[in-house]
């Protein structure tokens, strides 16, 4: 059995081992002056005045839509082609979940499908910015303008991603995920991007316990608060980050064009114009190719070639989320996020493959469809 090469792989360095040292050592953990110089840098990677770090991911979510204010009956538009952060976020929040379908070449919100979910009730549109790749901003952007609409960016996925040179988060709220898994990791960690002085202001104040000043509390807040050893370990990431996406996205490159002309399979696009970070390099297995998805992960597998499936149906897809009165489904709306949940394969893309490992990857792929 060959060594498996694994979909994700995760090496600190020099770096962040004296970074996070230091802050053991300096006795003060919690939220101190790594929080502030991670999200000075992070805004800068996004473009905008403020950024806003908090414990995860789904964090940054749910306090964004909570900074909205939304009142029982506010519809989210969202994509069902997600992790499921994203529906318990707005859940949590107490808003209903409406899905509109995805584009069949970006896994992303189609903003022709969006435009004709959003109803009278609806407050927010929240694309996916899925694997590392931007939603059509323009166009959302454009519908959030005429339908009046706060436009929520689940960036998880897609630190320093770019739709037309504008970077993602910059479109209106921007929430990142730190989870162990993502492009940056602080194990658990998240940030919120924004270009609004007083949301951003609001997002600070819900974090520390609604306090403005010490114990001045203006809003029931909650913790939401990242500490300064998950910040030290961000910061030593995010100088060399350019450096992991240009690897990521030569691995990706070099994985299409040695599985351009498989019969059955297709590869990533990337829309025109835009920039993709590679969080997942997900090709699609279509009916009627030579094995099924099950039939190349079980190659795959005695290959020792690590791979995800992202995500294995739609996420409002189980009895809890069907039965839930809040969550409002059409299947009818939404048969190609459907149907590209039967067909996603995410092999690994990562920063630390070698070239015999893009190798074996793309003779496994061959021969599982040969
Ligand atoms: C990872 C992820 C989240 C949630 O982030 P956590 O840090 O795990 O809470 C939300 N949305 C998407 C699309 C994700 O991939």
């Amino acid at each position: 059995m060959p060594e498996l090469i694994p979909i994700t792989s995760v090496r600190f360095g020099r770096e962040e081992e004296s970074a996070v040292l230091e802050v053991l050592r300096s006795g003060m953990v919690a939220q101190g002056p790594r929080v502030a110089a991670l999200e000075e840098a992070f805004a800068e990677l996004c473009g905008v005045r403020h950024a806003i770090a908090v414990n995860n991911g789904t964090t940054s979510l749910v306090a964004s839509l909570q900074a909205l204010d939304l009142e029982e009956g506010d519809e989210v538009v969202t994509s069902p082609f997600t992790f499921v952060a994203t529906l318990n976020a707005i859940l949590e929040a107490g808003a209903t979940a409406v899905f509109a379908d995805v584009e069949e070449t970006t896994f992303t919100l189609d903003p022709t499908r969006a435009a004709e979910a959003v109803t009278d009730r609806t407050r927010v549109v929240a694309p996916v910015h899925l694997y590392g790749q931007p939603a059509d901003m323009t166009a959302i952007g454009a519908l959030a303008d005429q339908r009046g609409l706060a436009v929520l960016e689940d960036a998880a996925q897609a630190h320093g991603a770019r739709h037309r040179g504008r970077p993602v988060g910059s479109f209106g709220i921007g929430s990142f995920s730190f989870y162990a898994t993502k492009n940056i990791t602080t194990g658990e960690g998240g940030i919120i991007t924004t270009d609004d002085d007083a949301l951003a202001e609001k997002l600070r104040i819900m974090r520390n316990q609604g306090m403005r000043a010490r114990y001045e509390y203006v809003m029931a807040g909650h913790n939401y608060r990242m500490t300064d050893l998950q910040a030290a370990l961000a910061l030593p990431q995010l100088a060399r980050y350019e450096q992991t996406v240009s690897t990521r996205r030569r691995h990706a490159e070099w994985l299409s064009a040695a599985l351009a002309d498989v019969p059955g399979l297709v590869v990533p696009s990337v829309r025109v114009g835009d920039d993709h970070v590679w969080h997942q390099y997900t090709v699609r297995i279509e009916t009627g190719a030579h094995r099924d998805r099950a039939g190349v992960t079980e190659v795959l597998a005695e290959r020792g070639v690590g791979f995800g499936v992202y995500y294995p149906r739609n996420v409002y897809d189980y009895p809890v989320y069907r039965e839930h009165p809040r969550v409002h489904v059409d299947d009818s709306l939404l048969e190609v996020s459907a149907r590209v949940a039967g067909e996603a394969l995410s092999l690994p893309v990562h920063e630390h493959l070698t070239s015999s490992d893009l190798d074996r990857i793309a003779s496994a792929v061959r021969e599982a469809l040969a």
